[in-house]
């Protein structure tokens, strides 16, 4: 059955269709594809485009360990919708247990060098051993997100971790990811009801008020350039674009 149904609105269907090839072309391209699946809401339109019509693409999501128990329950019904399981990584428990007791339960708010230490073993790690060997890797960041992300291209040399990366949602706007999870009835993580645009780890995300940055509940301690947790490049943004 096709992933793309086709009484989708014509607009939402196109840019549906524009994403599957894209993730098409890759495979083509870089062969050994993977997508590092961050359980939002551009997560569950990605995960069924890719399990829909591009079922190569081995699907990935790492369990930092401070996950929101809404995230957990997501992953479940994923797994349940599609009959197929996710391949979760996890961090090193031996580098976890040094960092933990050097720095504290919660020492990633001690500073920015902690907070990045913390991602660096939680998310980074984990993350660099799922794309090792691989060709390319997707990822669901969109223009829209925020400033930084707004300079991002559809097809990357990720120079960080040696392989290609791909952005098939980058000109999806908020409201065609929310169109296309309802019209296809997805499972979302039910925290986007509640004011959470983007949801990361418990201790570091909050909701947002209306109008604001999609990612200003991310890390919101921190100034907006900073807010990565370094899959992701912190992009050098022109002044005039920060407002
Ligand atoms: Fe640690 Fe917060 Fe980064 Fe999660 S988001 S890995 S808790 S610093």
């Amino acid at each position: 059955m096709s992933a793309i149904p086709p009484e989708l609105p014509k607009p939402l269907r196109e840019r549906a269709e524009r994403s599957v090839a894209q993730l098409r072309a890759a495979v083509a391209e870089y062969k050994n594809v993977c997508y590092a699946n961050s359980l939002g809401s551009e997560s569950v339109v990605l995960t069924d485009l890719i399990w829909g019509s591009v079922p190569e693409i081995d699907i990935f999501s790492i369990d930092t360990g401070r996950l929101y128990p809404e995230t957990y329950d997501l992953i479940e019904r994923v797994q349940r919708r599609y009959a197929r399981a996710l391949r979760i990584y996890y961090p090193a428990a031996a580098d976890l247990e040094a960092w933990v007791g050097a720095n504290g339960i919660n020492g990633f708010r001690d500073g920015l060098e902690q907070r990045r230490g913390c991602c660096a073993i939680r998310k980074v790690a984990p993350f660099r051993r799922a794309v090792s060997g691989r060709g390319a890797w997707v990822t669901g960041i969109r223009r829209g997100q925020s400033a930084s992300r707004a300079l991002a291209a559809p097809v990357e040399w990720d120079s960080e971790y040696g392989l290609h990366k791909v952005s098939p949602l980058l000109d999806w706007s908020e409201a065609e990811v929310w169109d296309y999870i309802r019209w296809k009835r997805l499972p979302y993580n039910s925290l986007h009801d509640s004011g959470f645009p983007s949801i990361g780890c418990a201790p570091c995300t909050r909701a947002v008020q209306n109008g604001e940055d999609e990612r200003s509940g991310r890390w919101w301690w921190e100034r907006a350039e900073s807010r990565e947790c370094g899959l992701h490049p912190r992009r050098k943004i022109p002044t005039a674009a920060l407002g």
